[in-house]
């Protein structure tokens, strides 16, 4: 099973982007916040406990998250590939993902960094609305749809996330920046991390993400 991570502020775009990367290379898209948003809609006790601190824009606490992407990646269809979308997203969650892949003899093979400036972090997130049917994303600034409230693509409400709140947006980029440079680091020490710049265009974005993990083979010289 080949990992790759997704790893970036939020609003840096690693959603989006970790989609049309799973599409480009056949893999499955795992995303940690769908899965706690999919268990706060069923009123789960998991989805219950996480929801206390998502509404906040705190961390949703290590072994509730991770016990979620274990029993995720433990489906038969991770066989074909995983772009992890969200986690790990403190150190803790990385040392104990790292351990249950090296488990069944396997590792992260890569892990992407979608950087974006903190400014425009804080500009993308207060202005994000996302579809009620399949959650695709539009931007009052950047990407407004073509008729206020409505999705483009399939006709679905928009809403803007609880967590999206302007006081919500402040809280989630100070509590979640410095746990991400942790796991940056413990990436980093591996030498399995690469950095694409996230500021330029959707495409852009993820030509750069193709290119980092697949780099163009040399014709060999005769
Ligand atoms: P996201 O959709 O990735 O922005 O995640 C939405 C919210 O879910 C975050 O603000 C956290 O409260 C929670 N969450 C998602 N992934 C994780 C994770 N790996 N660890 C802890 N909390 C998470």
């Amino acid at each position: 099973m080949n990992i790759y991570l997704m790893v970036g502020a939020p609003g840096a775009g690693k959603g989006t982007q970790a989609a049309l990367l799973a599409e480009r290379l056949g893999a499955v898209h795992v995303a940690s916040g769908d899965l706690l948003r999919d268990a706060v809609r069923l009123d789960s006790p998991l989805g219950r406990e996480a929801k206390r601190f998502m509404d906040r824009g705190a961390l949703v606490p290590d072994d509730v998250v991770i016990g979620i992407i274990e029993e995720r990646l433990s489906r038969p269809d991770a066989q074909r590939g995983v772009i992890l979308d969200g986690f790990p997203r403190t150190r803790l969650q990385a040392e104990e993902l790292d351990r249950s892949l090296a488990q069944r003899g396997e590792r992260v093979i890569a892990v992407m960094y979608v950087g974006v400036r903190e400014e425009e972090l804080l500009r993308r997130l207060s202005g994000r609305w996302l579809c009620r049917a399949a959650g695709h994303p539009y931007h009052d600034v950047s990407h407004p749809p073509r008729v206020a409230g409505v999705c483009d693509i399939d006709g679905s409400e928009l809403y803007q996330r609880d967590d999206d709140q302007p006081a919500t947006v402040r809280a989630r980029l100070e509590q979640q920046l410095p746990p991400m440079y942790d796991v940056l680091d413990h990436y980093r020490a591996q030498g399995v991390l690469f950095t694409v710049d996230g500021e330029g265009g959707i495409e852009a974005v993820n030509d750069a993400l193709v290119r980092a993990i697949a780099p163009p083979v040399q014709p060999s010289r005769r």
